[in-house]
């Protein structure tokens, strides 16, 4: 049984001291509430340590938002998938829409920062989807899998078997219009059936695909019945723990 997975992204939100009081806030209530998935706080890099000694690792996974695309050395300002590594965050975010659009971000570059996330044992929430004049065109079969051969179909399966993939429609992010949980399912199945492609059925069936924006507690319980559907990634309903809960709850 593939793994359901609720994974909060910060973004560049909340200073350490807040950081921290929010992640302990997710760490009390998941402390009474024992949660029936797995669940990643996606934040900072400052955050990282701190967020990591202050949450029960049981109950709460720590990510980062991103990693640098070279191993280490004169990058000034770029932190490595082994800093990462080093302060116990489990998981990285790569291939988010905006680190693609405001940061150029290529194939080429994800596919670089994903070996080296894999290489000091992150494991990898790899965001995909496209924008709102690509579905319009009904374009996004076509950019999701340009986006997954372009940086994951390197890998050998037992590397992939690390990826999580999340379906993030661009044009549902932050903006407060959801895909309708049809729209996501038709999407994700075909995300899979790519996988599965490339793959082998097994190991399609074994990848967890989350679906990310504007994911709220009001839309996630329809979102995540959904057979192909393993779980979403939160950016604004992740800023608070109720929000957030109230999420993780879709799933008990
Ligand atoms: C995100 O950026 O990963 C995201 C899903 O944001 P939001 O939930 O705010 O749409």
């Amino acid at each position: 049984m593939r793994q359901k997975i609720v994974a909060g992204n910060w973004k560049m939100n909340k200073t350490l001291q807040e950081g921290v009081e929010l992640a302990k806030g997710v760490n009390d209530i998941l402390s009474k509430n024992a949660p029936k998935c797995t669940v990643i706080l996606g934040t900072p890099f400052i955050h990282l340590t701190e967020v990591v000694k202050t949450v029960d690792s049981k109950l709460i996974k720590v990510s980062a938002e991103n990693c640098a695309d070279k191993e280490s050395g004169a990058y000034t300002g770029e932190v490595s998938a082994a800093m990462v590594k080093s302060t116990g965050a489990e998981y990285v975010i790569l291939g988010h829409s905006e680190r693609r659009g405001y940061y150029g971000e290529t194939y080429e570059i994800l596919k670089e920062k994903v070996k080296l996330a894999l290489a000091n044992g992150l494991k990898v929430i790899f965001c995909i989807g496209e924008s709102l004049e690509e579905r319009e065109a009904n374009k996004q079969n076509a950019v999701v899998k340009a986006e997954l051969e372009g940086s994951v179909f390197n890998l050998t399966a037992d590397e992939f078997s690390k990826i999580v993939i999340a379906y993030e429609p661009i044009w549902a992010i932050g903006t407060g219009k959801t895909a309708t949980s049809d729209q996501a399912e038709e999407i994700h199945a075909y995300i899979r059936s790519v996988i599965a492609d490339k793959y082998g059925k097994q190991v399609a069936e074994n990848t967890s695909i989350l679906y990310g924006g504007s994911c709220k507690a009001s839309n996630a319980k329809e979102l995540f019945a959904k057979p192909d559907i393993d779980g979403g990634l939160i950016g604004g309903a992740s800023l608070k723990p109720a929000d957030f809960y109230g999420i993780i709850e879709a799933y008990n």
